[in-house]
């Protein structure tokens, strides 16, 4: 159910007006656009986005291995929080994007089938979450159709966006994007504009752009950054969301806004609001950035969703809605160009 009616409008680069679907209360035959233009004085567009994984498979956890009834645990719990999340999306008429591990269509067909019924976005977040530095150019496009055939399967809807485990496409993975394109995606989400120890491409641009690999390119929905003092802060999601006071969300999206392309992309995993879940036996650093503000999450993702009402559409219609426009985006090398 891919929303219609997006139009773009352009007269000029200084007055280019962009229309992006921004109110996902409508029912599907109901769609209300805004408006959002380069400097207008609306409010941004934000993206709500879903890493679907069960616990276990988290970056943290790569290294240890987790005994097979606490993995049961966590694939029981990871459909009960994530069907929690579903009746918040409902109770405020919001649909958002998950992006799904692929073996998660093999052991929970029915709770992807009931996301793509709501009306929300299923894109893929990788066949059993390995990270793209893991994968040769073959072995990642083989990852990436078995992952994407299998959610198409059981959603019945076609996946056309990526989300990396741990946001690996960075420099060192450019030559993702030509699979990613090759492979027929529309768009990728998975280039995070800051500096981390585990990923990152911090002169990546903060709003919708173009990003281009060795030999082809693609749209890139980068998650949301508030630059400060020269740095761009990691505000979009995840450990940061729980970590950071809410403002500071607040003020990336704020900024956002204040960008050509006002689209804020927030990102979020199930089990982050799941506090009654076993700990993982994680080292004292790990443990803390997994968990730290984890009993806050719930509260914090209500006041998002009252806060940011009427503003909220999935990522695919942002796609969507930019294609008509796409060469005027900003155009960014991720890796070398060979001709
Ligand atoms: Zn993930």
């Amino acid at each position: 159910m891919i929303a219609s009616g997006m139009t773009f409008t352009t007269t000029s680069p200084r007055s280019r007006t962009a229309t992006v679907p921004g109110r996902t209360e409508a029912g599907p035959e109901e769609s209300t656009a805004v408006s959002v233009a380069e400097h207008a004085p609306t409010q941004p567009t934000v993206v709500l986005s879903f890493d679907v994984e069960e616990h276990h498979r988290i970056e943290a956890a790569a290294a240890l291995s987790c005994p097979s009834d606490q993995r049961a645990t966590y694939a029981v719990r990871m459909e009960e929080t994530t069907r929690r999340i579903l009746d918040r999306l409902a109770a405020y008429r919001v649909r958002a994007t998950f992006y799904i591990v692929g073996e998660i269509a093999r052991t929970h067909p029915g709770l992807i089938r009931d996301i793509a019924a709501a009306g929300h976005e299923i894109g893929s977040h990788g066949w059993d979450h390995r990270r793209v530095h893991t994968f040769t150019p073959e072995s990642f496009r083989r990852d990436l159709v078995q992952s994407r055939e299998a959610l198409e399967e059981v959603s019945g809807t076609p996946v056309v966006g990526y989300r990396a485990p741990t946001f690996s496409v960075t420099r060192q993975t450019a030559w993702a994007v030509d699979v990613l394109a090759e492979c027929g995606l529309r768009y990728d989400s998975s280039i995070f504009p800051v500096r981390h120890d585990r990923y990152g491409v911090p002169d990546a641009p903060r709003t919708p752009f173009l990003v281009a690999g060795p030999s082809r390119s693609l749209l890139e929905l980068p998650p949301t950054t508030w630059r400060l003092a020269g740095q761009n802060l990691p505000v979009a999601g995840g450990g940061y969301f729980r970590l950071f006071p809410p403002f500071c969300m607040d003020r990336g999206i704020a900024q956002q806004h204040r960008l050509s392309l006002p689209v804020a992309m927030l990102y979020f995993h199930p089990w982050e609001f799941d506090p009654g879940q076993p700990r993982l036996p994680l080292g004292r650093m790990s443990r803390w950035r997994t968990y730290v503000g984890i009993t806050k999450s719930n509260r914090r993702l209500e006041r998002l969703l009252q806060n940011y009402q009427g503003l909220f559409c999935r990522a695919i219609d942002i796609v969507n809605g930019l294609d008509s426009v796409r060469h005027e985006l900003p155009r960014f090398q991720l890796g070398s160009h060979h001709d």
